[in-house]
C-alpha cells in the first residue's frame, strides 16, 4: 500500500524530530514507507567506546533494533497499518491486536532517537535557546543533568529517560518499557535508554555508571537543541 502525499506530509509536519531525524542521515523513508527498516547509525560502530563498547553496540543496534523492526514488520504484514508511518502506527488506537504493533513501533522510534541522543566526543554544555530552557526550567545544567539521572536510576525496571518539550517548558520524563512521550503531546528532545541490554555487557548492573557516562561523554545537545519547537 502506498501513503499518499497527504498522509506524508503530515507526518512530516506532526513531529518536527521526525524533520530533524531526516535532516542529519536518518532516511525520511523511515517515517514514512510501506517497510520500517532500521536506520543507519550515525556513527561507526566502535565511535562511542570507551563509555559504550562496540560489543555493546553490536547486540544493541544490531540484535535488539534490529529484532524490533522485523518484529514490527512481521506483524504489520497481517494488519491495517501496513504501509503507514512509524509516527502513524504508534498514535493509532490501541486495541487488543494493537497491542504487539505499539509495543515493537514504540521501541524502534525510541531506538532511532536514542542513538541520535548520543554523539562521540558529547556531554559539554548546551548553547542557544537550549541553554536559556534549560536554566529557566531546572535551574542550570547540573540540575537537569541531576533529574535526568535521577529518572534514569529510579526507572524501576525496563524503560527510558527523557527531555522533553512541553509548551515553553523543559521536563524529564520516565517512560516504562516501550512506552514513549510521542502519544503524550509533549515534544521529545533526547532519551536515554536504561533497557539492561543498552549497559549490561559494558557495566553489569552499574547503570549508575552507564548513566553517567552517557551525561558526560556522549549526550548530544545539538540534537536536543534541533527538536525544539519555537
Ligand atoms: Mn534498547
Amino acid at each position: 500500500m502506498q501513503v499518499n502525499r497527504r498522509q506524508f506530509l503530515s507526518t512530516l509536519t506532526a513531529g518536527s524530530a521526525a524533520l530533524v531525524l531526516g535532516n542529519i542521515g536518518f532516511p525520511d523513508k523511515v517515517y514514512a514507507t510501506e517497510s520500517v527498516i532500521l536506520p543507519k547509525l550515525p556513527y561507526p560502530g566502535d565511535a562511542l567506546a570507551p563509555y559504550i563498547s562496540a560489543q555493546t553496540i553490536s547486540f544493541h543496534y544490531g540484535k535488539h533494533h534490529q529484532g524490533y523492526v522485523d518484529k514490527l514488520n512481521k506483524l504489520l504484514s497481517q494488519s491495517d497499518l501496513v504501509g503507514a508511518s512509524l509516527e502513524t502506527i504508534i498514535k493509532a488506537p490501541t486495541g487488543p491486536d494493537k497491542v504487539d504493533i505499539f509495543h515493537n513501533a514504540a521501541q524502534v522510534w525510541n531506538h532511532n532517537f536514542y542513538w541520535l541522543s548520543l554523539r562521540p566526543k558529547g556531554g559539554g554544555k548546551p548553547e542557544g535557546e537550549l541553554a536559556k530552557l534549560i536554566e529557566v526550567s531546572f535551574g542550570s545544567v547540573e540540575a537537569l543533568k541531576e533529574e535526568l539521572k535521577k529518572a534514569a536510576l529510579t526507572q524501576f525496571g525496563s524503560g527510558w529517560a527523557w527531555l522533553v518539550q512541553e509548551g515553553e517548558k523543559l521536563k524529564v520524563w520516565q517512560t516504562d518499557n516501550a512506552d514513549t512521550p510521542l502519544t503524550k503531546g509533549v515534544t521529545p528532545l533526547l532519551n536515554i535508554d536504561v533497557w539492561e541490554h543498552a549497559y549490561y555487557l559494558d557495566y553489569q548492573n552499574q547503570r549508575v555508571d552507564y548513566v553517567n557516562a552517557v551525561l558526560e561523554h556522549l549526550v548530544n545537545w545539538e540534537f536536543a537543541a534541533k527538536n525544539l519547537k519555537i
